[in-house]
């Protein structure tokens, strides 16, 4: 087997090359690119033997992104970046006991996080001891002993924090959350708390549900999708292919991004020979070059004049019917929208009359519109009104509950959205306790618990004995990361189950353990009988997904069988969930989450229907919307535009193409022509000529807060790029020391890592 070893040191930033950003996305450069990480991490044969169990109904979902699998008719159902993660995942490279001997925790604090995530995979249980700096190696029983004591020590389970990441099994999720409650605590935070919760607390409020309404049929039947603050061709390569399937029907495709994003230009499909020989498809008819922060000014301004173009063209525009039979609002939106200064609105968006007119037109003229976002929008502080103003405009043209119309929020890990459905959420609705509580015949917690935010905060405040993630990089996924880290340092032990190294395991709590567990490419064979879990896409489809590989070590567990193992040794003999039963056989807990989950009726049978099935969802089933007065809502939405000094950028946060969330695969971002670096600041050309900077020059960033001292990200390589004028983009997580914890959306409770006004300064040193 031919791969390449681990990095031996980090490459840090004295190779970094800025070259031209790319035109289009994917095509050769893409296959190859993904062939070249599967080489170095698996070599050739494991790479062919792993793929082609790739999305596939006899094989393992992809645990990178939630965009949903089309109906199979291709063996290579996999992006670039699905590439990427599999190589990760099912690597040949190993951290053992003899790793973190070499390797003290202070040696591995001083490392980047692509080389901590390039060492390999985990292989058996680690213990850190408090007051020693080497994880050392400890069993499986004397693991949970340990987490078991330090949980007995508190003696409050609300000292204790339950996180969730998105990699999580519905099996899992489910049993996990279970342990918690009966534990006593709804301290559930989990990743969507950080990226989709603004798109769930608005979407509730405007149809009912907290999840979008869209199927994969419906954007290929579209007639116009607009794709807000997303970059699809990083961060959900293989929607590419859905957009360019609805190109290929007539759509139009409106992209409003700060940025131009390659994908959403030019995409070459590498599964057609003029994908990867050819120029491609262009997908964008629009590109809407918005700033930081002015998406609900853009969609005011839009559904302003969706009203004015209702006036002129007789009532035609607006669908009236609609409106009168299942909405509320829609007269004191109209009368809102009317008393608006369009000028003033359109302004602050930085956008051309004339692109915003095409656009307006557009939604006027064409029936069935898909609205989609993702992080670009979710992170705001007004994220939940301008997500109330994107329903408004779905809603006033009666795209919902039909083919080829509705909302779209773009889910990021692959079953983040599953998880919710789990129950794995800190304000669980009393109708999912009740069911639970006649499952299980216990009382759950009824007190709403720490969400993310509130978690640091509390650890923060010396409230948190225990810390225990279920997958993840919590550090890195968390704002302010100095007070993160200053919190996870005051809990007694944090724990983090993991597949691979990450930077949450070098700054833990005073003691901290790492449980390995089994990936989704791995085999999980319990009594002879091979198990299966199951996820849920972006679009609300759940279907099964089976490990094939050998696992990369006999040490490992299931993510299953280290909760029901823990939960055992936690909640004692006497407890009557009968957890080995449910750890033995998957199947079982499907039982129990078909007991207390709506929409899982015969769960394991319709698991078995190649491609799973669709939970319910009735806005788009039925147009039916469960709001208190069963009626959908639009609302009338303030603009409260941010103040800028002058002098001063709108900064958002961003990915690289080489990067997977928190995960950082390589030091590339080849659409933006950034290569062997991450810390660059994109920034428009004639901004920096005002501010008296020039493109290569090294910077520090320095945030600026009204109630909060400045703070400061040292050295960044400033990039002249084609960004809206008075903003700027840095990838996270290098710039998330640059957001305080006290800065939320409204109503989300989300980190505000978009729309941070910051100032360049020269290093002193
Ligand atoms: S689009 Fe997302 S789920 Fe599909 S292969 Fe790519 S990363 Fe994986």
């Amino acid at each position: 087997m031919s791969t390449t070893p681990p990095p031996v040191d980090d490459l840090g930033e004295r190779d970094l090359r800025v070259g031209a950003p790319k035109a289009a996305a994917a095509g050769l450069p893409g296959v190859l690119a993904g062939l070249g990480h599967a080489r170095r991490q698996l070599g050739a044969s494991r790479s062919a033997k792993t793929f082609l169990k790739l999305n596939q109904p006899d094989g393992f979902d992809c645990p990178g992104c939630a965009w949903p699998d089309p109906n199979h008719t291709s063996s290579f159902e996999f992006c670039e970046n699905g590439m990427k993660a599999i190589a990760e995942e099912a690597t040949v490279r190993r951290v053992d006991a003899a790793f973190f001997a070499r390797h003290d925790v202070d040696d591995l604090a001083r490392r980047s996080d692509w080389w901590l995530g390039q060492q390999g995979r985990l292989t058996e249980p680690m213990h850190r001891a408090e007051g020693d700096r080497h994880y050392r190696p400890i069993s499986w029983d004397d693991a949970f002993g340990v987490v078991a004591d330090a949980l007995a020590a508190s003696g409050d389970p609300d000292r204790a924090v339950f996180y969730t990441s998105g990699r999580t099994s519905n099996e899992a999720a489910f049993l996990y959350q279970l342990f918690v409650r009966k534990l006593g605590t709804n301290n559930l935070p989990d990743c969507s708390n950080m990226c989709h919760e603004s798109s769930g607390v608005a979407l509730t409020q405007a149809i009912g549900i907290g999840k979008g309404s869209v199927t994969l049929d419906d954007v290929h039947e579209a007639e116009l999708i607009v794709v807000v603050g997303q970059n699809p061709g990083t961060n959900h390569p293989r929607m590419l292919t859905a957009l360019e399937e609805a190109k290929r029907r007539g759509a139009a495709i409106v992209a409003v991004n700060p940025l131009p994003e390659a994908g959403l230009i030019r995409f070459k499909n590498p599964q057609r020979p003029t994908g990867v020989l050819g120029r491609g498809t262009e997908l964008a008819d629009e590109f809407v070059q918005v700033k930081v922060g002015a998406d609900l000014a853009l969609f005011q301004w839009w559904n302003r004049r969706l009203v004015e173009l209702d006036d002129e063209r007789g009532g035609t525009v607006l669908d009236h019917a609609f409106l009168a039979e299942r909405c509320e609002g829609a007269d004191e939106l109209v009368a809102h929208l009317r008393g608006l200064d369009a000028d003033e609105l359109l302004a602050a968006t930085g956008v051309d009359a004339g692109t915003a007119e095409r656009v307006a037109q557009l939604l006027a003229g064409r029936d069935r519109i898909i609205v989609c976002w993702a992080m670009g929008i979710t992170q705001h502080r007004q994220a939940v009104p301008t997500i109330r103003e994107i329903a408004n405009t779905v809603l006033l043209r009666g795209s919902i509950g039909r083919p080829g119309s509705g909302l779209c929020p773009v889910r990021g890990h692959s079953n983040v959205q599953g998880d919710r459905t789990m129950g794995i959420y800190e304000k669980p609705a009393e109708a999912f306790l009740d069911a639970l509580a006649a499952e299980f015949g216990f009382a759950p917690p009824r007190e709403p618990g720490h969400d993310t935010v509130d978690s640091i905060g509390a650890m923060d405040r010396g409230e948190v004995d225990v810390f225990f993630a279920l997958g993840g990089n919590f550090l890195a996924a968390a704002p302010d990361t100095e007070v993160t880290a200053r919190a996870l340092g005051r809990c007694a032990l944090t724990v983090q189950v993991s597949t691979k190294l990450n930077r949450s395991h070098v700054v833990g709590g005073r003691a901290s353990l790492i449980l390995p567990c089994l990936g989704r490419t791995e085999r999980d064979v319990v009594g002879g009988v091979p198990q299966k879990v199951t996820v849920e896409d972006s679009m609300s489809m759940v279907h099964a997904s089976v490990g094939t590989l050998e696992p990369a070590s006999p040490h490992l567990r299931s993510e299953v069988a280290i909760v029901a193992g823990l939960a055992r040794r936690v909640l004692g003999p006497d407890d009557d969930v009968p957890w080995e039963e449910l750890a033995a056989d998957h199947g079982a807990i499907r039982d129990r989450i078909e007991a207390v989950v709506p929409g899982f009726t015969a769960f394991n049978e319709r698991i078995e229907i190649p491609g799973g099935f669709a939970l319910p969802h009735p806005p788009r089933d039925a147009r039916e919307f469960r709001t208190p007065d069963g009626r959908a809502h639009l609302a009338c939405n303030r603009f409260e535009p941010e103040a800028v000094p002058a002098g001063r950028l709108l900064l958002q946060t961003i990915r690289s193409h080489d990067q997977f969330n928190t995960t950082i695969y390589g030091l590339d971002d080849r659409y933006r022509g950034i290569h062997q670096g991450r810390r660059v600041l994109f920034a428009h050309a004639d901004d920096l000529h005002e501010l008296g900077f020039v493109d290569g020059e090294v910077v520090d960033v320095v945030s600026e807060w009204r109630d909060e001292p400045d703070r400061r990200a040292e050295r960044f390589r400033l990039v002249a790029y084609d960004v809206a004028r008075g903003t700027c983009a840095a990838y996270f997580p290098e710039a998330n020391v640059l957001v305080p914890l006290g800065s939320v959306a409204e109503q989300s409770n989300t980190p505000t890592s978009k729309a941070v006004v910051v100032r360049l300064e020269r290093p002193t040193a």
